[in-house]
């Protein structure tokens, strides 16, 4: 096989005090590769900047021009991380690229495993998922999540490595197929998963945040879980139509042996406190199901509307 031309994708949102540093860094990554003869001459960055509110984009513009290999997109809002990735890997197919590779802005990620991506794609496999070797940048709470996370995405059926990230590399064949998925809410993790390539595993190291602060907090974590497990599996519709059934029989049943009680031993039920117990927890079961439900119907309801994934404001190639 040729030597491939990369594209690195780089989803930034208020990254002004990272930016700079990191695209000087990954171009001299690119020297590097060019130099060791592992990619093409005309690969490139290609910066997502997710509506900042601060110079990151003015930064991206400045870069853009000492260095066409710089090469940009500007979202009209804030997306979302997702969507940014998203946006990058259409951006890069739209340009041309043999295989594309998404990292964080704050290069938390170490950036020099991207040589071996390289060769794992020059031995045939059409995507290349980093897995991290420990989460010792993350809270304890993070931690957890995460943990939380990657279980119960397994039991429900979507096989996704723990400590996996969107530090991977797809190739052409994978943007490709990616362009076949109309939903709006792609779960990438999910999806690159599933499609049935050929996948290989390269494991790195994590440093802590250049500067500046994580841009996730605990709801956008939470709606990422959430879209993920309600994009990539019904197992909990299924939970809710079991659990239903099972607690009707329990009723039922309960309602045969008082009645039972009743007519032959005339003892009439009595403890409030069981009624107060059963009817808390009951309540609690129906409401936590009605909300799961109500998980996919927003699915539905946001894919249905059609709105366009994100809204470009300005190309820079
Ligand atoms: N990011 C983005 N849009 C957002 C939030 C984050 O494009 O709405 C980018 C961010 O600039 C960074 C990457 O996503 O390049 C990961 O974000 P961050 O480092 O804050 O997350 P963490 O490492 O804490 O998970
Ligand atoms: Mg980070």
């Amino acid at each position: 096989m040729d030597r491939p031309t990369l594209a690195i994708i780089i989803p930034c949102y208020n990254e002004e005090l990272c930016v700079k540093t990191t695209v000087t860094t990954l171009l001299n990554l690119l020297d590097k590769l060019v130099e060791k003869g592992k990619i093409k001459q005309d690969s490139y960055l290609y910066l997502v900047d997710d509506g900042s509110k601060d110079k990151t984009w003015s930064i991206i513009v400045s870069l853009n021009q000492t260095d066409k290999r710089v090469k940009a997109l500007k979202f009209i809002r804030n997306f979302g991380n997702q969507k940014a990735l998203i946006a990058g890997l259409e951006g890069v197919r739209g340009i041309g690229c043999d295989c594309a590779v998404s990292i964080d802005a704050d290069l938390q990620q170490d950036e020099n495993s991207i040589e071996e991506f390289i060769d794992e794609y020059m031995k045939g496999a059409d995507i290349v998922s980093g897995i991290r070797n420990d989460r010792k940048t993350d809270s304890f709470f993070k931690k957890f999540t995460a943990l939380a996370f990657y279980k119960t995405m397994n039991i429900l059926g979507a096989k996704i490595p723990p400590n996996h990230s969107d530090y991977r590399l797809v190739s052409k064949k994978a943007l490709d197929i990616m362009e076949l998925y109309p939903e709006k809410y792609l779960f990438l993790r999910g999806f690159f998963n599933e499609v049935g390539l050929k996948t290989s595993y390269v494991h790195f190291n994590v440093k802590p945040r250049m500067a500046g602060q994580s841009k996730f907090n605990f709801v956008s974590l939470m709606g990422l879980a959430l879209n993920g497990i309600t994009s990539y599996s019904v197992v909990p519709l299924r939970f809710v139509t079991v659990l239903g059934f099972c607690m009707a029989l329990f009723g039922f049943l309960v309602g045969v042996e008082t009645v039972i009680e009743k007519i032959f031993w005339h003892n009439s039920p009595n403890g409030w406190a069981t009624t107060i117990i059963l009817l808390c927890v009951f309540g609690g079961i129906q409401l936590f199901c009605l909300g799961l439900i109500g998980e996919y119907v927003g699915q539905v309801y946001r894919e249905v509307k059609g709105r366009p994934r994100y809204i470009k404001d300005i190309e820079l190639k």
